[in-house]
């Protein structure tokens, strides 16, 4: 099984910086991306429940959805794989069918993953639809039977297996966590903020940071949907940074290529630039503004490792 070779808790280390310490900031790196070589990061958090839940109900393949360069495709693909599932892959986009494959999709079909090209509209309407019987029934009779999991794959058990970081955390940070800690993610689909808000205890905040352009609003309602299935209630003391996504999902304007690269000089840790690295500059950009009292431990999550594209 898979949870044999991950390596948890993640660890946590402290990054020493005069830009933050002279705001009288300290920032954690939550090194979320060393869990697992083939499933890492969040994917491994989110993913983990799911499989033990597809196993549990008998499947035998698990089916999803992604775009071309979607990080989840190819961790479903590589947790597959490693378990002994089938899996199915519906990718957004016919005109990708005939198209040479990217690095992320022949990953995927190297890990024996079935990918499905469906045209836009047939793949918003069917993630619209996923939880109507009439488009389970269409999957299973298209696809054969299996654990479906969302665009992203953040569904109430993923944001629930998200939720350990806080968890662990709580044992690994100095004296807990508490009113002046401040718990950073990025936001893709919302499942990892949504575990990590919901699990914080009381004082602490989670702050995400959208990665995706023109999502405010969209993205709240996911996160407190996740919360309402996860946990059947909503939770305080979280908000999303809508102006940090560089520009759109994928976008990796100058001005950040240049502060990643200053930072793993500095730093010594390479990051993964579409999520992470939009993460860890809205954080030094918010201090460079004062919007931290002094004092306050920020926790950036690293969700996960750098790619072919960084
Ligand atoms: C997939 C991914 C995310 C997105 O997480 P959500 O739970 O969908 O918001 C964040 N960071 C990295 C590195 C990812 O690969």
């Amino acid at each position: 099984m898979l949870s044999m070779s991950a390596t948890l808790p993640s660890p946590s280390q402290e990054i020493d910086d005069p830009l933050l310490s002279r705001a009288g900031v300290s920032l954690w790196l939550k090194r979320d991306d060393l869990i697992h070589p083939l499933v890492p990061g969040n994917k491994w958090r989110k993913l983990l429940p799911n499989l033990r839940a597809a196993r549990a109900a008998g499947h035998r393949r698990l089916l999803t959805f992604g775009g071309a360069y979607s990080h989840h495709l190819t961790a479903v693909a590589a947790a597959a794989a490693a378990t002994g599932f089938d899996s199915v892959g519906l990718v957004r986009g016919d005109e990708l069918a005939t198209a040479p494959r990217n690095p992320a999709l022949a990953r995927a079909e190297r890990d024996g993953m079935r990918l499905e090209f469906l045209s836009r509209a047939a793949y918003r309407e069917t993630l619209r639809a996923l939880d109507e019987p009439a488009t389970r029934g269409r999957l299973a009779e298209r696809f054969g039977a299996a654990h479906v999991l969302p665009e992203g794959g953040s569904n109430a058990l993923a944001a629930r297996g998200a939720a350990e970081i806080v968890d662990e955390l709580a044992a690994q940070h100095p004296g807990g966590l508490g009113p002046r800690d401040l718990v950073c993610c990025p936001v893709g689909s919302g499942g990892t903020l949504a575990g990590i808000a919901a699990a914080l205890p009381p004082g602490a905040h989670a702050l995400g940071v959208a990665v995706l352009r023109g999502a405010a609003g969209y993205l709240e309602s996911e996160v407190a949907a996740l919360h309402r299935a996860g946990w059947g209630r909503e939770f305080p003391r979280w908000t999303i940074d809508h102006d940090h996504h560089g520009g759109g999902y994928g976008r990796i304007p100058p001005e950040l290529a240049d502060f990643t690269d200053d930072f793993e000089r500095t730093h010594g840790i390479r990051l993964e630039r579409r999520y992470v690295a939009k993460t860890l500059r809205c954080l030094y950009e918010r201090t460079a503004r004062g919007r931290f009292p002094r004092g306050t431990r920020l926790t950036a999550v690293v969700t996960g490792p750098p790619t072919d594209v960084d």
